[in-house]
């Protein structure tokens, strides 16, 4: 059964992913609610770059961002899960690295949780808290804000996007199975320590020689090879080059921030 609902106050809780919106919307709400608590979950393996842009993202928001951090770190939990990757289908990781943490943190209190969803994607649902006494609102679909307007609201504040856009379309931990494979060649070389240690997650099976890998068929030592490379990004490249016109001359920042993962995000880690 559950604790009864507190009787303090109602608090405002918007949770910071590190990307483009839920950050937009955070200077989109900058103002309006004064006793607003801006809150990260911090797995522990999110980029340098998503906690340089959060630190950013607190200079102008002129308040404190609470990290919250998960009572134990990835590699504990890979042990429960007997060295089962997460994939988008099970995804233990949001649950146990995101999600206990941030209710942990809401307790019992009645709390309205802003949502950084758009008026462009109404399809997206995502972590919608099941607790008692959180209530989700969402206020760039309540204003019809869109993709476009999200970078703007970004560009005006002085932000602009968080620079792993470059070569990543989300935030999140570094070694995400969300990543296509062109992202983990960008892992592979803007950051060869963490690709490094990504890979080290990846085992196989000594008595049924099942392979846990981070992406499907093909382990990052694979992916790793010279030739390899090559390949996914002349693939890529092809890809890009298909586009209409308008697509095809866009920067890699502004590709992959424009690729939206529809409803296959966590919200958690991804908004
Ligand atoms: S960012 Fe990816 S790997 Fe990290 S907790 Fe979220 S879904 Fe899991």
């Amino acid at each position: 059964m559950n604790a009864p609902l507190s009787d303090k106050p109602v608090r405002h809780i918007l949770a910071l992913s590190g990307g483009k919106d839920s950050s937009a919307l955070a200077v989109f709400m900058k103002d309006k609610v004064p006793d607003m608590e801006y809150v990260f979950c911090d797995t522990g393996d999110e980029l340098q770059e998503t906690y340089d842009y959060l630190d950013k993202l607190e200079f102008f928001l002129g308040k404190k961002i609470i990290r919250i951090n998960a009572d134990r770190p990835f590699s504990h939990y890979l042990k429960l899960y007997n060295g089962v990757l997460p994939d988008a289908r099970t995804r233990w990781c949001t649950r146990m690295l995101k999600i206990v943490p941030y209710e942990k943190y809401v307790g019992n209190d009645r709390v309205v949780n802003y949502v950084g969803i758009r008026a462009d994607e109404p399809y997206r649902t995502g972590y919608i808290s099941t607790k008692e006494g959180v209530r989700a609102v969402y206020p760039f679909v309540e204003n019809n804000i869109r993709k476009a307007d999200v970078f703007k609201i970004l560009e005006d504040a002085g932000l602009g996007l968080p620079s792993y856009y470059e070569w990543r379309s989300r935030s999140g931990c570094f070694f995400c199975f969300f990543q296509q494979k062109v992202e983990w060649v960008g892992l592979l070389e803007r950051h060869p320590d963490l690709f490094q240690k990504a890979m080290a997650y990846e085992k196989a099976d000594p008595l049924t020689g099942e392979r846990f890998t981070w992406c499907q068929g093909e382990s990052l030592a694979e992916l790793s090879r010279p030739e390899r490379v090559a390949e996914i990004k002349a693939q890529f490249a092809k890809k890009q080059a298909a586009k209409p016109k308008s697509a095809a001359n866009l920067s890699l920042k502004d590709v992959f921030a424009g690729d939206d993962m529809g409803d296959q995000a966590c919200l958690m880690c991804h908004l």
